[in-house]
């Protein structure tokens, strides 16, 4: 039996807000064969690869945040970056431009390779890095921000001072569901989630086949 190839997925990014349920909908579309690119490991790829940016943050936040070794010192860097808001622009305008060239270049590959009808791009900064013209949709998860809070929590321990300074620093997730393609409301259980992630996939996958036939 030959297999069906894909020319011209659709490429999609799924964006939320901490806590709300992005990388669960992600793995869902993972399980139904879609390519899930996450944007975190391709900018972590990006300073372990990539020299010129390994000079770059050196100069700007002191050689300790590389060991001898060369590896990053992933603590540190937060540390120093993160004390204020100059800093984090610092840092953000170094990584995100190396970090976006890397998104597309797996999204490239994978293009090319005919595999995948969808290819998902899990980036929780899509608005605040204002790269949402890379996409043919935008889907948002959206939860109330007290189960974000309370799954925070049981995920990693996170204090809610810790989560209050985390939803500071992203655009408010009502905003981002105004400017959605498509809202997914993760309020419910992980089986309800899982259910509305599939209807939006089975809406993109009708727009994957229509866009074939033009
Ligand atoms: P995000 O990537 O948006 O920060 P996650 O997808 O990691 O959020 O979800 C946060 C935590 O809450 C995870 O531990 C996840 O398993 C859990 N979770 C997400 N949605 C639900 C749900 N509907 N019911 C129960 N737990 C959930």
């Amino acid at each position: 039996m030959r297999k069906q190839t894909y020319k011209d997925p659709l490429i999609v990014g799924v964006t939320g807000g901490i806590g709300s349920g992005q990388s669960t909908v992600c793995k869902f579309f993972e399980e139904w064969k879609c390519k899930v690119i996450n944007a975190d490991a391709k900018a972590k790829e990006a300073i372990q690869r990539n020299r010129q940016l390994q000079y770059e943050l050196k100069k700007t936040f002191g050689s300790d945040i590389f060991n001898k070794n060369g590896k990053l010192n992933t603590s540190l860097l937060a540390e120093k970056a993160f004390r204020n808001e100059l800093e984090t622009l610092k840092l953000n305008q170094l990584v995100h431009p190396r970090m976006v060239a890397n998104l597309i270049d797996e999204m490239e590959q994978a293009r090319f390779s005919g595999r995948y009808p969808l290819i998902v791009i899990d980036a929780a900064l899509i608005y605040e890095i204002s790269i949402e013209k890379m996409f043919d949709a935008i889907v948002v998860v959206n939860a109330p921000m007290p189960l974000r809070r309370q799954r925070v929590r049981e995920r990693d321990g996170m204090s809610a001072k810790q989560f209050k300074e985390r939803v500071e620093k992203q655009i408010p997730l009502e905003e981002k569901v105004k400017w959605a393609d498509y809202v997914i409301e993760n309020d419910g259980t992980l089986d309800e989630l899982r259910q509305s992630t599939k209807k939006v996939y089975d809406a993109l996958m009708r727009k994957t086949r229509s866009k074939k036939r033009n």
